[in-house]
């Protein structure tokens, strides 16, 4: 049996193609009916008050921190182990980046790491729920109230993960979603916005139209931008959701299909969600964890490259920003978001996997990893 498992793939409900031409039809392709219904939909989802769509997750993080007025002499924390976006965010909004540290099984902000790094600059916490976790937030919510310093939440990863029933992205003040093409709901590019405050949510959605929202033509009252989602987006996404409950029901199948035949990995520590987590997964991710520990970074880099020869696209954890051009000199490097960045693997997740090519995966997974470590 030949295989060519991609990392990632996009699922369709078969409904998508009826939203979108329907969208088509009637003309209206960039704002328009969609937009509104697909904001409403995933408020009632996710029991967020108020959500402003937008054209992706990153530009849901632009107008997040835009509308928290995040500026010149700022600082953001944000987790030394992330997508780059929100760090890329907060220098776009002229803020200085602070960093750090993660926890080394959850993969999710440290809240000891936080508390030790906040300044009378910090201006907001980013917490990036990473992989489908959902991270730490009684600790974090406690230090966001105790500091009076709003919290972000990153959710491009974890749409439809719940940690003792609350969504993530509706902890904080601010929630980002991602609709790319990888992510467990997509409208190929595509964000969210969420809040429970009205102000705020009033000044995004002015931000997100030129500044420009009274009757008055042409007026502006703020600077603003273009951060629009397209009707055609939105009517895609109107159906995804629809549809979650069979997306959410097959990824959670391939997550504990994973979870099963990985068990004959020990040296493989899959993500930890913490008690009260109930996650979906976008991606099943983990560490390597031998005993001898020297090049740990070129190993699991070789382990990455010969899984490509077994027709396996994996990925490597992100580099740890301090690792990074745009921060190299002014971020320094933290011991877990380090490990992280040198050790973790993410293994091909996506609703349609069988469990046929995932005991393939782990198959091939384990006989690589025994190549290069001499040890499973
Ligand atoms: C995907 C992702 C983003 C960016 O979302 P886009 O829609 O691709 O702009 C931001 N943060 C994290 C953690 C992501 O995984």
């Amino acid at each position: 049996m030949e295989y060519n498992i991609p990392w990632s793939k996009p699922y369709f409900t078969g409904d998508e193609k009826n939203y979108v031409l329907d969208a088509l039809d009637s003309k209206w392709i960039s704002n328009g009916p969609y937009v509104k219904q697909f904001e409403q939909m995933v408020c009632d989802f996710t029991g967020s008050p108020f959500a402003v769509a937008v054209s992706n997750g990153t530009t849901a993080l632009h107008l997040g921190m835009l509308g928290l007025g995040i500026g010149p002499g700022d600082e953001v924390i944000v987790p030394a182990f992330t997508f780059i976006a929100p760090a890329s965010m907060a220098v776009m909004c002229g803020a200085r980046v602070v960093v750090a540290d993660i926890n080394k099984d959850t993969f999710c902000l440290d809240p000891e790491s936080v508390r030790s790094v906040i300044t009378p600059r910090t201006k907001a916490i980013v917490v990036v729920h990473l992989y489908g976790n959902v991270a730490d937030m009684e600790p974090l919510l406690k230090i966001s109230k105790e500091y009076g310093i709003p919290l972000i939440e990153d959710n491009a990863e974890s749409f439809g993960s719940f940690s003792r029933n609350t969504h993530a992205g509706t902890f904080g003040s601010i929630g980002t979603l991602s609709f790319h093409a990888s992510k467990n709901i997509t409208t190929g590019e595509g964000g969210m916005v969420l809040t429970n405050d009205q102000d705020l949510y009033e000044s995004m959605l002015t931000i997100r139209e030129h500044g420009m929202r009274t009757r008055k033509t042409y007026w502006h009252s703020v600077v603003g931008h273009n951060f629009r989602l397209g009707n055609l987006h939105a009517a895609m996404g109107c159906a995804q959701l629809k549809h979650f409950t069979e997306i959410s029901k097959k990824r959670r199948l391939v997550h504990e299909i994973y979870a099963e035949a990985l068990k004959t990995i020990p040296i493989f520590k899959s993500q930890c969600f913490q008690e009260g987590v109930d996650p979906v997964l976008w991606v099943l991710a983990g560490r390597l964890a031998p005993a001898n520990t020297h090049s740990l970074r070129e190993r699991r880099d070789a382990v990455v490259a010969k899984l490509v020869e077994d027709g396996i696209e994996t990925r490597p954890g992100f580099y740890s920003l301090d690792l990074l051009p745009p921060f190299l000199k002014e971020i320094k490097a933290l011991p877990n978001a380090t490990l992280a960045s040198d050790s973790v693997i993410a293994l091909p997740t996506y609703p349609e996997l069988t469990r046929e090519e995932i005991f393939y995966i782990v198959d091939r997974f384990k006989v690589r990893i025994n190549e290069v470590f001499n040890e499973i």
